[in-house]
């Protein structure tokens, strides 16, 4: 496979890229002036040695001095009592910016597919439980996934795996997921400050 070729597969690996507009995007380099390619080769450079995975939440933040933490999770004025678990990194951008919750996060790092037969390979279920079990302050776990059906089955999954921990079992830890609000088939990424606060707020234990 040529340049051409490896790197129009490259951006059709992201989000919403069709085969067409991955090759327009290799063609919009080629044609553009060298220093367009050489300011880009150098920002990804930079983007790959600037950017860590954070040890508690595991999602990955831009970092210069090599912190093992986001800033969030090294925050220490913000509520331990509170684990929002959310199935992507830009989930916790949106739920930030809404303003209606100072607890700690959790990146389960995608969806459980329906059938899936193993999904605790194919999201972060065991790091979550660990990081559960490691939090004595830890009084609610909120299971903040889209309303979709994807989300729901992870949502499920989640319920049953943490509805096994001492903690959950003796009632001093409880597990809540996201009220009325979010719409079916609504995902977190495109829900507004005034749906996510209302959604937050009217929580519902389970
Ligand atoms: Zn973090």
């Amino acid at each position: 496979m040529d340049a051409f070729q490896n790197l129009a597969e490259l951006f059709r690996t992201f989000p919403g890229i069709g085969p067409r507009q991955a090759e327009r995007f290799v063609y919009h380099l080629i044609t553009s002036p060298v220093e367009l390619r050489t300011r880009l080769i150098e920002t990804l450079k930079k983007l790959n040695e600037e950017t860590a995975q954070c040890r508690s939440c595991l999602r990955y933040f831009p970092q210069n001095h090599n912190a093992e933490l986001c800033a969030i999770c090294a925050n220490p004025n913000r509520d331990a009592s509170l684990l929002l678990v959310v199935a992507r990194d830009r989930d916790i951008t949106v739920i930030e910016k809404s303003g209606s919750y100072d607890g700690y996060y959790f990146v389960l790092g995608g969806t459980i597919p329906i059938l899936e037969k193993n999904p605790d390979d194919t999201v972060r279920v065991p790091a979550l439980v660990k990081r559960a079990q490691n939090s004595p302050q830890l009084k609610e776990i909120i299971i903040a996934m889209n309303q979709t059906t994807e989300g729901e089955n992870t949502t499920d999954h989640l319920l049953r795996t943490l509805k096994g921990l001492p903690a959950v079992e003796s009632g001093t830890m409880h597990l809540s997921t996201l009220g009325r609000g979010i719409a079916s088939g609504q995902e977190i990424e495109y829900s507004d400050g005034a749906t996510l606060r209302s959604a937050l707020k009217g929580r519902a234990q389970q």
